[in-house]
């Protein structure tokens, strides 16, 4: 109707979206972090996103700095990608068959991280880190699995335990429906921490098939790890016969190359070090390039473990879509050197501004990044002393982050709406764009510091 076509201009097309689909939807958002649970407020309903920018149902367009969070490296809709995504629907949307695009989509992984040298591709992180923990238990025989508090691995029961992300954000011990029987066979242990790693293994050694951490964490805010703590699970966890699982979803093909452990590995080999390689990588948001693709990958002493060749079922009517698979595979290969430059630039220019505006509307806070994914954190403690596990990263002043937030929201600008997410940029954040959100901070550091 022509009302209708005239609502969906306004701003109350926005709030009459999301009245609407909090009759139809749980919370009208079909995963919990996008409800600005935290900050308050309406979420935007996104119609179209490009390069940079998103675009909502009332017609604003935002500078983006979700990107997804973290699939749109190259930016959203990139031509190459979406002509790639063009192709293949044409030729079949789904044919549960293997395609050769699976192949080449495995090889491009393997390429960039020789270890996975068998790789699985599902559709989404919680499948790979689910099916990697499966896959350690299958291997080893125990029960037993370590995570790490703030850490998050997705949704399945045995990882929702202090996790971070969305349940760190509606401050959540962990679910509700998930058995003390499951809850048992977690040990949560403080990020950062290898005496405490050491411990559990000492107590229940036999029992332990798997350590699994992010590797670097960003789903408590950016909380790298200390120098030599991966290179430790990988010494601990060999010598007691668990696995190392290093969960890449979030920094893997985003922060460089090869992710995170490629950039750890440069800067030990740099050193004089010999480097180190986990047992089982876990892939998800860039591997796919904003479709649902997401992988497990590793030697194929472990990998083979899967079934058909072996005893450990994993399946997927959908895992290695084609048309999923045609963006992946595209996003990777245009992900060049060039690429990886621009969305260091950005966050490098982006992080310090941040910072300085902080600084000058005196709002004590640290800045805190792992290659070009960086949060603030706010208040005394962190300022001080920096944040390097989940209960220092929960200390902090939250409040701040919410004027932050709507301060930015008002000038065109899209955070993620959890102070506990990295800012995610991308290779098509140009200078126009960086511009708009740099006009935009000193207002809202001010808003922070109020
Ligand atoms: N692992 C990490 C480190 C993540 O950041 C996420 C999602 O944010 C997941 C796993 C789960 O991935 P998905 O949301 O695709 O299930």
């Amino acid at each position: 109707t022509v009302e209708a076509q005239a609502l969906r201009r306004t701003p109350e097309a926005n709030h009459a979206a999301f009245l609407r689909a909090q009759d139809a939807i749980p919370g009208g958002v079909n995963s919990p972090v996008r409800a600005y649970g935290s900050v308050g407020g309406d979420p935007r309903f996104l119609a179209s996103a490009s390069g940079p920018y998103v675009t909502d149902v009332a017609g604003r367009e935002y500078v983006d700095l979700v990107c997804s969070w973290g699939p749109a490296l190259l930016g959203h809709a990139h031509p190459d990608v979406v002509a790639a995504v063009q192709d293949a629907a044409a030729r079949g949307l789904s044919f549960g068959a293997p395609t050769v695009a699976e192949v080449e989509l495995a090889e491009e992984v393997r390429r960039r991280v020789p270890a996975a040298e068998r790789v699985r591709l599902v559709s989404t992180g919680t499948e790979a880190t689910m099916t990697a923990i499966r896959l350690a238990r299958g291997v080893t025989g125990r029960p037993l699995v370590i995570k790490f508090a703030g850490c998050y691995h997705g949704h399945m029961d045995a990882l929702l335990a202090e996790a971070g992300s969305g349940v760190a954000t509606l401050a959540l011990p962990g679910s509700a429906g998930v058995t003390d029987a499951t809850a048992a066979e977690t040990l949560v242990l403080p990020y950062n921490d290898l005496a405490a790693v050491e411990a559990a293994f000492a107590q229940r050694g036999s029992e332990i098939a798997a350590v699994i951490t992010e590797a670097s964490p960003a789903n408590m805010g950016v909380v790298p790890p200390v120098e030599g703590f991966n290179e430790g699970l990988r010494r601990i966890t060999s010598a007691h016969g668990a696995l190392f699982i290093m969960d890449e979803v979030l920094t893997g093909f985003r922060v460089g190359p090869a992710g995170w452990w490629g950039l750890e590995n440069d800067a030990i080999r740099a050193a004089g070090g010999e480097g180190y390689t986990p047992d089982l990588f876990t892939f998800g948001k860039v591997v796919g390039g904003g479709m649902p693709v997401a992988a497990l990958g590793g030697p194929a002493s472990v990998m083979d473990h899967l079934a058909p060749l072996g005893p450990v079922y994993q399946a997927g009517t959908l895992s290695g879509n084609p048309v999923a698979v045609a963006s992946g595979l595209t996003t990777l290969r245009l992900a060049d050197d060039a690429v990886y430059a621009r969305v260091d630039e950005v966050s490098r220019v982006l992080s310090g501004a941040v910072g300085d505006a902080l600084t000058a509307a005196g709002v004590e806070h640290r800045v805190q990044r792992a290659g070009s994914l960086f949060s603030v954190f706010f208040g005394p403690l962190a300022a001080a002393s920096g944040v390097r596990d989940y209960a220092q990263a929960q200390a902090q002043e939250t409040f701040r982050y919410t004027a932050l937030f709507h301060a930015m929201l008002a000038a065109g600008v899209n955070l993620p709406p959890s102070v506990f997410e990295a800012w995610f940029v991308s290779a098509a954040h140009d200078d126009a764009a960086v511009d708009r959100i740099l006009a935009a901070l000193p207002n809202a550091a001010e808003a922070a510091a109020a």
